[in-house]
């Protein structure tokens, strides 16, 4: 009898059958239990029954375990309370209530953030919706275990999973923190209520989006709200692309020929485009003179963005907004209508103006996320993305070594005080502080005062994930 096929050390294998896709294996627990009630182990048999119990597959194969449990009589209880007294052995290393091995159960839990459950399901040999119990209890045990650090500067962005999803970020690290079900108001509002350590939040970048904005006045009220500029420039894309299409219906199929491709070279920036595109766009402009307007107004409002103040940002604004003739005004009247409303929050992005990075590598992720996301529930995708292993930014426990500290303090003054790196101010920055205070001394002779700091995680990397989803490594 293979007695080690179980690899279970307190019970005995008895029998094994196997066909081309399951093992069935008999077993009995080898230990003699105690009474349950009480601990005693003057006991009698009362009988048995099978319990069938599922386990790792093996081999490609689906495991049964069917287990001869027994059941046993209690001598002392029995005489105590005047009545037979029975109970069945309990099986070691066994989830009773769902019928699988611990182990099987681990495994499951730790398979469902990479697989489909349907094909956990078909491999194990049970139904989709135990993998699901399985996975929930698995993820709100990770939700225990793992904390994210507190952004001190938060982005609050969306992403299109089924329906719009809000993608909780770290904007400093790169980072995303949670994810939450949907965009509205109350869930926000949950989600910023409930955040340990919430008083961190000094900055928040985000889209136009109402429940957002009202979100965070409710509940950070003293964090700044900076509308990214992504969000913005994007609409001034937009209100061109309006222009051109308007213009498109007008045209006859021949005039529509020769306007082969304007969407792409019309939607580059013009220190973008190459000598080829320069020609088709000033053949164009010659032909049709609000195709030139809607270009011209598109960069001149990316122009906006240069502007190193807020007041010099409305200045360009208000110059900008001058130049819009009343044929194309329709086209741009979103924009405009959006800077009014939006005015305070898209120009305190002039303040603090968030990296290209970020926006860039959340976008990417956005990408990869709508090509493979498919197929999941929102909670797989989010354990998916949350607690993928090996895409955790964190601070080591021990300082960094020292000179790489000093140039990394040192980069972080010269990137100025706004847009300080979160993890300058962990272990890197300590290490960092302790050169430039402590700058004589020699980095062999390091002060055994140095506080050690807990390491810090700071949520999943974007860029990491992004390579990890488009490698199927998730
Ligand atoms: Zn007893």
């Amino acid at each position: 009898m293979p007695a080690n096929i179980l690899n279970l050390p307190a019970y005995t294998v008895t029998a094994l059958q196997e066909n081309e896709h399951d093992y069935h294996i008999d077993a009995t627990v080898k230990a003699m239990p105690v009474c349950p009630h009480c601990r005693g182990g003057d006991l009698s048999g009362f009988g048995r029954r099978e319990q069938m119990v599922h386990d790792l597959p093996s081999h490609g194969r689906r495991v049964g375990l069917y287990v001869d449990t027994r059941r046993f009589k209690c001598n002392p209880c029995s005489i105590n309370q005047g009545k037979t007294v029975t109970f069945y052995e309990p099986l070691p290393d066994v989830d009773e209530r769902r019928a699988m091995t611990s182990r099987l159960r681990a495994w499951i839990g730790k398979q469902a953030i990479k697989r489909t459950f349907a094909s956990l399901a078909e491999e194990v040999g049970i139904d989709e919706k135990s993998v699901r119990s399985v996975f929930r209890d698995y993820i709100n045990e990770l939700e225990k275990t793992i904390r994210f650090e507190v952004p001190r500067w938060m982005g609050i962005d969306e992403i299109y999973l089924i329906r719009p999803r809000c993608v909780i970020a770290n904007i400093a690290n790169n980072t995303i923190v949670d994810m939450l079900h949907n965009r509205n108001k109350e869930t926000v509002v949950r989600y910023l209520h409930h955040l340990e350590g919430k008083d961190r939040i000094q900055y928040v970048a985000m889209d136009m989006w109402q429940p957002y904005r009202d979100a965070c006045h409710a509940v950070i009220p003293d964090a700044k709200i900076i509308i990214d500029k992504f969000h913005v420039v994007k609409m001034a894309n937009e209100a061109m692309e309006r222009v051109r299409k308007d213009l498109r219906e007008r045209l006859t199929p021949k005039q529509r020929r020769g306007l082969m491709h304007d969407r792409w070279v019309m939607l580059k920036r013009e220190r973008d485009l190459t000598d080829e595109d320069s020609l088709l766009l000033s053949g164009w402009i010659r032909n049709y003179p609000e195709l030139g307007l809607a270009y011209r107004l598109k960069e001149d409002f990316f122009g906006i963005y240069d502007a190193e103040s807020p007041d010099e940002a409305q200045g360009r604004f208000l110059q900008w907004k001058s130049q819009i003739t009343p044929d194309i005004e329709p086209a741009f009247f979103d924009l405009v209508r959006a800077w009014g409303n939006w005015n305070p929050w898209i120009l305190e992005y002039f303040n603090h103006p968030i990296t290209n990075a970020y926006t860039e590598s959340l976008n990417n992720l956005i990408r990869v996320m709508n090509r493979l996301g498919r197929g999941y529930s929102f909670e797989a995708l989010r354990a998916k993305i949350l607690f993928a292993e090996g895409a955790h930014k964190r601070t080591n426990s021990r300082p960094k070594f020292e000179r790489k500290s000093r140039k990394e303090a040192l980069q972080a003054l010269l990137n100025g005080e706004d847009i300080e790196s979160d993890l300058s101010e962990g272990a890197i920055g300590l290490a960092g502080t302790r050169s430039f205070s402590m700058g004589r001394m020699s980095p062999t002779h390091k002060p055994s005062t140095q506080l050690p700091e807990p390491p810090k995680n700071y949520g999943v990397d974007i860029s990491t994930l992004t390579r990890m989803l488009e490698n199927g490594e998730l």
